[in-house]
């Protein structure tokens, strides 16, 4: 469980040293911590460790293994989020950063009116033009969140992203550039529930250049529990 101590603070000086370099705050940008595949100890020891925010992309496996958490953390939906799943997913994640689809926030007003609780969620927005990744295409999510007017549980709290997977840094760049501006144009968009306040981007191998492109939010596996 050292190796999570050690690990996390390698992070957090990273992450200060790309506030540096971009005149930022460090205290304005929120760590998740990653824990696909890291079992339960592992992740009470990062929580221990200072860890407030865990992020999960299965439903089944965050289900199996929050129970085997005994400390205190929000937990968020990172993942493509199946409809049929919607119900299950609500009653463990405080936040789902991976509202995809009108299908998917339909399925999620639908399930929050039986809670009777509101759902906080971030647009995934798919700036790599990749076709194998999910999230609405920048030109699009104006309108996507106009849609989302129609579901009065759903919260917009903000937009993510996942970067492309090159080397080239320049591309890379340029997709949380778009994220970034997109972010802020949106920030005008005077809509009931629709606030512009998290822009989570940047994970493992690019979470310096996200926060150097105005991140708020990082989502980090790897640098801190090791290789999956
Ligand atoms: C796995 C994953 C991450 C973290 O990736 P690392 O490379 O381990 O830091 C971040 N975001 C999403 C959506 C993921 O699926």
């Amino acid at each position: 469980m050292e190796d999570i101590v050690q690990n996390l603070q390698t992070v957090r000086e990273r992450m200060a040293r790309a506030c540096e370099r971009s005149q930022r705050d460090p205290s304005e940008i929120k760590l998740v911590a990653v824990t696909k595949t890291v079992d339960a100890g592992r992740i009470t020891a990062a929580i221990r460790a200072g860890v407030r925010i865990v992020g999960e992309n299965r439903v089944q496996e965050a289900l199996r293994k929050k129970p085997q958490v005994p400390v205190q953390a929000q937990w968020h939906m990172i993942g493509h989020l199946q409809t049929n799943k919607v119900r299950k997913a609500l009653q463990i994640f405080d936040m789902v950063q991976s509202l995809d689809s009108l299908r998917l926030a339909e399925e999620l007003d639908k399930q929050a009116e039986k809670l009777g609780r509101p759902v906080e969620a971030l647009i995934e927005v798919n700036t790599s033009g990749e076709v194998s990744k999910f999230g609405i295409q920048p030109q699009e999510t104006q309108a996507f969140i106009r849609e989302l007017e129609r579901f009065p549980r759903i919260v917009v709290k903000g937009l993510m992203t996942i970067g492309p997977l090159t080397d080239d840094e320049q591309r890379i760049r340029r997709s949380f550039r778009m994220l970034r501006e997109l972010f802020e144009s949106l920030k005008s968009t005077n809509q009931p529930r629709v606030e512009m306040r998290h822009l989570s981007m940047g994970m493992t191998d690019d979470f310096e250049i996200a926060i150097e492109e105005g991140s708020n939010m990082v989502r980090i596996g790897r640098a801190i529990f090791g290789e999956r």
